[in-house]
């Protein structure tokens, strides 16, 4: 058996895992990332409308501070968020965004030479900082240069299959080779999840394709539990047909979004912030329009930049006018861009303490497959990038202080044992004759969270949703494999992410039934309103052998008391 081993294990070269590393490199340790694809193709890449730090750059009629920044936050998360972690985040994201220009950020500029900052939904403060409307690209490129720069290995193209744990101290993985399907341990002092979000268990998503949410289904298989998993963010704004996103920042710009009977409908939900409401307000309200005959062909509404002039639109948003004329054969500048709304974003996963660390020992997790939680119920736009930079930061530097306090890591039994158990369980998996297709599978349970677990929910749709991946669960004990070979066998991988995907569908079903409130984006019909009474509580879903097991944990307030939420 090859083994090879690490003093930290980076497990996703987004933005988290490669903030992580840089962070645990300096610290003088011997760091590895591994990313199932080439770093720079993680989803980070696709993030468009900027990232909020309260720079106070923007000349307005008030100074921004952190405290607004946290405050709007907590609001904005329906008061599920934990209160010390928001403090933490919104504080030190100022030195995070600085520290990214130096290291090279294109940031768009305002007039003077400062970053520019742009309004975002649910902000009280133009706060989202921006490299026009390809943020992300600019971001993950420049840390991937500074990992590069520091000489940090990557395993490109190798794929997580499992946790090494043994007596609940994460060891290190399994590996799987996806170039010649050799399965491979590594162990490591400290593992470090930064796998993303799980988007793609939903039909309409704007997630890249990677993000299925394995890296959250390897924690709770090792019997770690997930937190907050019924919470699904949807964007209001996707582009119909395609779902790919059109980014905030299209309304922060000042974009209007428009019914069939061409009225700026949002004057009916928020009143105030108007299309800048935030995400699950929005989201809900199109959502409505539709539904209730005030859409385009009952599927979407007009999102329009006509008003804001070509100028405009070429220099702050050129990456959306690109996808529209690509994928809709509509230029903004001169006609209105059809929206829907999709799942766009994660806000439970890995439960995580300021420092990343997971309740095993060795094992950390930051970015988006972790809940620290700083979105409680629904993420204001802007905050992810920096929770992928605060916290990817503080793991890294957490796994550091601790893996240098480690011993010399011994040859253990466990991976010599779970290499021979993975072997002979994909031996079987490959053996197999079943019926039942991985991919039409997966295609029913997307169809299936879509319709019925989606932006509104009720009792009666999610009892048949928990019915219906119970039916899936089984099914997938009989998919049988059409190729046999290891290499670059994207229907074995598939198999792998749909194992996943199911169980973390079914924490996101169990979730939602049992929570008889409206928070967030969590929107039960049959109980409209928020019950801070009974549900100020964070959900926790443990993996037993019949299905999950939830538990319920207090919500981290300091300074913010729970009021009501208007805008
Ligand atoms: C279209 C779009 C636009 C967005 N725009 C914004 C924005 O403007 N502002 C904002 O704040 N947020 C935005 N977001 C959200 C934000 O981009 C993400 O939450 C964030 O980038 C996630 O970073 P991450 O490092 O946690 O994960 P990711 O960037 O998703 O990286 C995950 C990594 O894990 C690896 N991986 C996963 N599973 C495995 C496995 N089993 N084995 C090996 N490797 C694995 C992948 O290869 C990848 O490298 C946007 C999201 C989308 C989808």
């Amino acid at each position: 058996m090859d083994l090879l081993s690490h003093d930290i294990l980076i497990i996703g070269g987004g933005l988290a895992g490669l903030r992580a590393a840089l962070e645990a490199k300096k610290a003088g340790m011997d760091v590895a990332v591994l990313s199932k694809v080439h770093p720079l193709r993680s989803h980070s890449v696709a993030a468009q409308g900027g990232i909020n730090a309260a720079l106070d750059n923007v000349s307005a009629p008030v100074h921004d501070t952190w405290q607004n920044h946290a405050f709007d936050t907590i609001k904005g998360s329906d008061y599920l968020a934990d209160q010390d972690a928001v403090e933490v985040m919104c504080r030190e994201g100022i030195e995070r965004v600085v520290e990214m220009e130096r290291w090279g950020t294109l940031f768009s500029r305002t007039e003077d030479g400062k970053i520019a900052q742009r309004p975002f939904g649910g902000a009280g403060f133009p706060r989202t900082c921006y490299a026009a409307d390809r943020t992300g690209h600019n971001f993950l490129h420049v840390l991937y240069e500074q990992a590069m720069g520091f000489n940090i290995p990557v395993y490109e193209e190798w794929y997580a299959l499992s946790l090494v744990v043994e007596d609940g101290r994460c060891l290190g993985i399994i590996a799987f080779h996806l170039f010649d399907g050799r399965m491979i341990p590594i162990r490591a002092k400290a593992t470090i999840l930064s796998t993303g979000g799980y988007g793609r268990i939903y039909l309409r998503s704007t997630n890249a394709i990677i993000n299925t949410g394995r890296g959250c289904y390897l924690a709770y298989q090792a019997g770690v539990p997930l937190e907050d998993m019924e919470f699904v963010q949807f964007h209001p704004t996707s582009l119909y047909g395609t779902n790919i996103l059109i980014t905030e920042g299209a309304r922060g710009e000042g974009g209007y979004l428009i019914n069939s009977l061409g009225e700026r409908f949002m004057e009916h939900y928020a009143p105030k912030l108007m299309e800048l409401g935030p995400r699950d307000i929005v989201a809900r309200a199109i959502q409505t329009e539709i539904n209730e005959g005030r859409g385009f062909e009952n599927e979407y509404v007009h999102l329009d930049l006509r008003h804001l002039g070509k100028e405009k639109i070429m220099d702050r948003l050129p990456g959306i006018r690109q996808i529209t004329i690509d994928f809709a054969g509509i230029d903004p500048i001169s006609k209105p861009i059809p929206i829907q709304p999709a799942q766009h974003y994660s806000m439970g996963g890995i439960p995580v303490n300021i420092d990343g660390e997971t309740p095993f020992k060795g094992l950390y997790a930051a970015g988006e497959c972790s809940c620290v939680s700083v979105h409680g119920a629904n993420r204001l736009g802007g905050n992810s990038l920096l929770e992928t930079l605060v916290f990817g930061a503080r793991a890294g530097k957490k796994a550091a202080i601790n893996a240098k306090k480690e011993e010399e890591m011994k040859e253990t039994f466990s991976f010599q044992h779970q290499c021979d158990l993975f072997q002979s369980s994909l031996n079987k998996i490959l053996e197999r004759k079943g019926e039942e297709s991985c991919f039409r599978l997966r295609d029913e349970m997307k169809a299936l969270m879509m319709d019925q677990v989606g932006i509104f929910r009720k009792e009666s749709d999610l009892i048949a949703a928990k019915e219906k991946i119970k039916e899936l669960k089984d099914r997938f004990k009989h998919i049988g494999l059409k190729r046999k070979e290891l290499a670059f066998n994207n229907e074995l991988i598939q198999y792998f992410e749909l194992e996943g995907m199911l169980d973390l569908a079914e924490t996101i079903v169990e979730g939602a039934l049992a929570r008889k409130e409206s928070r967030g984006s969590h929107y039960r019909g049959d109980f409209p309103e928020r019950d801070d009474e009974h549900w100020l509580l964070h959900t926790l879903a443990h993996k037993i052998p019949e299905g999950t097991k939830l538990e319920y944990k207090e919500v981290t307030i300091t300074n913010y008391p729970p009021k009501a939420r208007t805008y």
